[in-house]
C-alpha cells in the first residue's frame, strides 16, 4: 500500500472510531465524537460530548433544532481533558467550535479532519476560528467516509 493510501485509510478508521464514541454523546441535538493522536500517530485519547459527571442529561427543553447545546462539555474538551501532554491530530465527528478550536490548538494539534460541518456558527466567531487557524497554519479538512 503506498503511503497515501495508508493516509486516506487512517483517517477513515479513526473518523470512524469519532463516529462510534460519538454514540455515547448524552445531548439529544447532537452526538459528537472526538480521537486525538500523538504526534507519533498513537491514540493519545477519546471523548463525547456529555453532561457533567452526575448532571441530567439534555432534553428536548434544553436543546434542539433551534436551540444551541449550552448543557455538555464538548467531545473535543473531554478527549483533551482525558490525556496530558500533546497532541497533533484531531478526528471529530462535526466541526469544532471556537472554544474548543482553541483548546486544541493550545495543545498542539497541527490538523483538525471532521465529518460535518458547523454551518449554524456565528459571523464573528467563525472569523476569529479562521485567525487563529492561519496564524498556528493548522489543516482543517472535511473528510468524507467511504462506503
Ligand atoms: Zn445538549
Ligand atoms: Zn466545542
Amino acid at each position: 500500500m503506498t503511503t497515501s493510501k495508508r493516509s486516506v485509510l487512517k483517517d477513515q478508521v479513526f473518523l470512524r472510531m469519532a463516529l462510534e464514541i460519538s454514540r455515547l454523546g448524552t445531548c439529544c441535538r447532537l452526538k459528537v465524537g472526538c480521537i486525538l493522536l500523538r504526534s507519533d500517530g498513537g491514540i493519545a485519547s477519546g471523548g463525547f460530548n456529555g453532561a457533567l459527571p452526575g448532571m441530567a442529561h439534555c432534553t428536548p427543553e434544553t436543546c434542539g433544532p433551534d436551540k444551541r447545546c449550552l448543557h455538555t462539555s464538548h467531545a473535543e474538551e473531554n478527549a483533551l481533558g482525558f490525556s496530558e501532554g500533546a497532541v497533533a491530530v484531531a478526528y471529530v465527528t462535526d466541526e469544532p467550535c471556537l472554544t474548543c478550536t482553541r483548546a486544541l490548538v493550545r495543545r498542539g494539534v497541527r490538523r483538525v479532519v471532521f465529518l460535518r460541518p458547523y454551518t449554524s456558527m456565528a459571523e464573528q466567531e467563525k472569523a476569529e476560528r479562521t485567525a487563529i487557524l492561519a496564524h498556528f497554519g493548522v489543516k482543517w479538512e472535511q473528510v468524507e467516509l467511504q462506503a
